[in-house]
């Protein structure tokens, strides 16, 4: 069976699944120092693909049950602003290449999913944004499926425009889709976006635009840890779907250095996993600043039952 139908039985049958935790602030704390612009991560997979495959390593031995390839930030429209787009086929195959290497070391090729990941891109207004980020999308998306990724996540989706144009695109490839929601609290209100991005719309304005039948999970991340609940609160009262919660363990500043914030070691972090699961969520891993070891406490914890 294929592992990401594996996946999808455990979430039908209510179990606890969990994912793996951060990659580019993972990347940058074993030493490589990133790109500060919107591609930060990208170069890491022909640069230092060893560090890449490892990472995969890493969290597979931490018990995470699902990896997700270096892809947030290797779109064509992100990498041609550090002048690296005629490589976007060869980076993106190659990052999932990598995740495929790092599942095959230990014959996993039947219990871990390779996740191909597609961030938002975030960019033009509303009203234009639909055609240049759904031709863009759906290139990253065909290449990620044609690789052999068995599921497309949706990560750190902020504006419903975007959302459309990407489920459209991942829809195409007739893999399953989980979408990656960002929240913040933006004076008391619970709002869709990043820090600094509070961008008007509501986590239920999400769902009502994910009416693809191939999206089969939502997840609150890239999200501090402490808004993280009161999403899953409001996404289970907007979707029957599984839910899922994989929040920050770092500030991530334009240097991507995964300082740690107050409160979210790998212990404190799984107290709030505990709490994300009393919430309804089924998905549980991590984002930027997590590292192997917050996924190795979840793994060796009793969150599973
Ligand atoms: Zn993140």
């Amino acid at each position: 069976m294929n592992p990401a139908d594996s996946l999808q039985e455990k979430l039908d049958a209510g179990k606890i699944v969990i994912i793996d935790g951060g990659t580019g602030t993972e990347i940058s704390r074993r030493g490589v120092t990133l790109e500060t612009g919107r591609s930060w991560s990208a170069n890491a997979n022909i640069a230092f693909p060893d560090l890449v495959r490892d990472i995969h390593r890493d969290y597979i031995l931490a018990g995470a049950e699902l990896i997700t390839t270096n892809t947030f930030s290797t779109s064509r429209d992100i990498l041609q602003r550090e002048g690296l787009s005629e490589q976007t086929d060869h980076i993106n195959k190659q990052s999932v290449t990598l995740a495929m290497d790092a599942r095959k070391r230990y014959a996993a090729e039947a219990t871990i999913t390779v996740a191909g990941s597609i961030g938002a891109a975030n960019t033009g207004t509303p009203e234009i944004i639909h055609s240049d980020a759904l031709a863009n999308y759906r290139e990253q998306v065909q290449i990620l499926a044609e690789a052999g990724v068995e599921l497309i996540i949706l990560e750190m989706f902020t504006r419903t425009a975007d959302l459309k144009a990407a489920i459209e695109a991942a829809t195409e490839t007739g893999l399953s889709i989980w979408i990656g929601l960002s929240c913040i609290d933006h004076n008391g209100q619970l709002e869709l976006g990043i820090r600094g991005y509070p961008q008007g719309e509501s986590i239920a304005d999400a769902v009502m635009v994910s009416s693809s039948p191939h999206v089969k999970a939502f997840c609150i991340m890239h999200s501090p840890p402490n808004v993280t609940s009161a999403a899953l609160q409001e996404l289970s009262s907007s979707t029957s779907l599984p839910i899922g919660a994989y929040a920050h363990g770092s500030v991530t500043g334009s240097r991507l250095v995964g300082q740690p914030l107050d409160g979210t070691d790998p212990q404190t972090y799984l107290e709030y996993a505990r709490e994300w699961i009393a919430c309804g969520a089924t998905i549980v891993g991590g984002c930027c600043g997590t590292t192997p070891e917050h996924i190795q406490v979840l793994t060796a914890s009793d969150v599973r039952g």
